[in-house]
């Protein structure tokens, strides 16, 4: 069993580190909201001072962050992480974040002697508390094989998409998809619904034909088709429509950097921003489905 350092205790964050605990891990956690922490030391975890008490002893550390200013800070900032963390450490940055800020914690850490690799998830809060996450690895092989039986204990895939970055470019990729079929699907159930369809009929038909996608599936944006997900429940994240807009973001970076067309994403990208505008960023992102309302 190892000894884990878990910082960012937030909605994906908390059931990551309870299941690495009860995968029988030593678990040290740390979050700005000493709430979560308190929460996590009842349940097993031993809960830590600060971020650098996390690096005691540990032979992998994990970040759960909102974006990249959080992640440099917390690791390259004044009394960062970097100058607290043993050579035999390895970091893993789950955070979704832009390709090259991981590329450069990477180099910085790999500087001094420590591995990393980023390891953005897919499989929202759901696939976190059930341990079924899939994680898009970015790093060295070696590391890569270090890291997968941890990675294990919280998802189910495990892919390892190449260098270090990598595994960032590859979540960005998929979030953008997801916001375009989120977005797709809403606009299509709301003219349905609009011609006096009942949702749940729609939905059913259309999973059994060509518009069948994920979205509609598992995570459809119509209150009330399925019960147990953020639209039945007001929207409550779930993935907030600020996370959204902030991969979105970074999707279109990434789009410009390769010189990559992305219309779709694009177009995503404003209608994200246009629900944050509204006041809805603190919602799930299913809730763009809200937009598409004939009110
Ligand atoms: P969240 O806002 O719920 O949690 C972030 C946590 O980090 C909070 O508890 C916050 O207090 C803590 N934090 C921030 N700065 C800190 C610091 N310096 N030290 C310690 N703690 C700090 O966000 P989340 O939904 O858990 O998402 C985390 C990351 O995972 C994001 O990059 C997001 O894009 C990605 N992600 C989220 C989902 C999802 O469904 N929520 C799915 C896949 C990927």
């Amino acid at each position: 069993m190892a000894k884990i350092g878990f910082i960012g205790l937030g909605n994906m964050g908390a059931p990551m580190a309870r299941n690495l605990i009860a995968a029988g891990h030593q678990v040290q956690v740390f979050d700005l909201n000493q709430h979560v922490v308190s929460q996590l030391a009842e349940e097993g975890a031993r809960a830590c001072k600060n971020a650098n008490d996390v690096a005691e002893g540990a032979n992998f550390v994990i970040s759960m962050l909102p974006a990249a200013k959080h992640v440099q800070s917390l690791y390259l900032g004044d009394d960062g992480l970097i100058n607290h963390l043993g050579d035999d450490t390895i970091v893993i940055d789950c955070s979704t974040i832009d390709a090259a800020s991981a590329k450069s914690l990477g180099e910085a850490l790999m500087d001094k002697g420590i591995a990393f690799v980023d390891a953005p998830v897919s499989g929202g809060v759901a696939g976190a508390a059930a341990g079924t996450l899939t994680f898009i690895v970015g790093g060295a092989q070696e590391h890569f094989e270090a890291v997968e039986p941890i990675l294990q204990n919280m998802g189910k895939n495990i892919f390892h998409a190449g260098a270090i970055g990598a595994g960032q470019v590859a979540k960005i990729c998929n979030n953008m998809l997801l916001s375009i079929l989120m977005a797709g699907t809403s606009e299509a159930l709301q003219m349905g619904i609009n011609h006096g369809l009942d949702p749940k009929i729609l939905s059913e038909i259309m999973l059994n034909s060509s518009g069948r996608n994920w979205t509609l599936e598992l995570y459809n944006p119509c209150p009330g088709v399925i019960d147990s997900v953020p639209s039945s429940n007001q929207y409550q994240p779930g993935f907030m429509v600020d996370l959204m807009a902030k991969d979105l973001g970074l999707a279109l970076e990434a789009a410009q950097n390769s010189g990559s067309a992305t219309p779709l994403g694009a177009l995503s990208k404003n209608l994200y921003t246009l629900l944050q505008n509204q006041g809805a960023g603190a919602k799930d992102f299913s809730a763009i489905f809200t937009l598409f309302e004939k009110k």
